[in-house]
Parts: C-alpha cells; structure tokens; sequence
C-alpha cells in the first residue's frame, strides 16, 4: 500500500471513528491547542504515572486531518514515557516537513501522516495535536479539575 492510499484510508477511519475522544476524569493535566489557519481547536488530556503516560484522551473539533491524528497519537503514546514521546514527537515532525524523509517502519500506522506532506498547509492541522500534548507534559503538574 502506498503513501496516499494509507494517508486517505487511515486519516477518514479515525476521522469518522476517534479513538479516545473524550474528557479524563480529575485529576489530570491538560493543555489547550489551537491552530487559527484552520480552526482547530482541542484539549488533551493526561494521566501520567511516575513520569509515563497512562491515560490520554482529547475532546475539541477541527478538520479531518487535525482529528485523525490526535485520534492516532492517543493509540501511539500509551506507555510512553516524557523522552520516548519527545522522540517519537521528534519522528512524526521529520515525517511531515521533510518531504524527502524516510517514513520508519516502526511508526506503524502513524505512517499515514506522512501523506500530509504533500499537503503543506495541512501540516499545522497534523501537528496541533502532538504540540499539545508536548505543552500538557511540560506543564506536568498544573492538574486540572474536570467535575
Ligand atoms: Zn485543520
């Protein structure tokens, strides 16, 4: 399967079916993202143990790109802890700027995102949610309360 046949059946399956949409319980930490070329706008949310992410769920609205990815990111982070994120933040980033960048293997289906490349304006739709959840491990500690 290429790029684009990925790119076009991955990005519409987790735009019409996002996997963990929705709001964590209290306590979590959180961080807003809001991309204005686009009118992306979404929270994510974060349970971390001992430094790992343990829960991750986003809720907000934006276009099929900027959903689909959050929605696979959520699946690709489980476990991670802050420097595995960073590293893999650091791949997805090489995979959707650098037009001649290799697509690793092990990225599995985050793959797909690749496609966006040959969307440049699409870029910031697919990036919104990974620097969102960047800022929410950044600010580790600001726990907000969702009751
Ligand atoms: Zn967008």
């Amino acid at each position: 399967m290429d790029l684009k046949d990925l790119y076009r059946d991955v990005i519409l399956d987790h735009n019409k079916r996002p996997r963990n949409f929705g709001v964590l319980a209290a306590p979590a930490i959180a961080a807003q993202g809001h991309n204005p070329l686009c009118g992306d706008q979404l929270t994510i949310y974060v349970d971390l143990d001992h430094g790992t992410i343990k829960e991750v769920r986003f809720e907000g609205s934006g276009c099929a790109i900027s959903v689909a990815s959050a929605s696979m990111m959520t699946e690709a982070v489980k476990g991670l802890d802050a420097a595995a994120f960073a590293a893999l933040h650091a791949q997805i980033h090489a995979v959707l700027t650098h037009h001649d960048a290799e697509v690793p293997a092990t990225l599995g289906k985050l793959a797909a995102l690749g496609g966006v490349r040959e969307y440049p304006a699409r870029v910031k739709c697919a990036s919104l949610s990974w620097r969102t959840l960047e800022a929410a491990i950044a600010g580790a500690g600001t726990a907000v309360t969702t009751e």
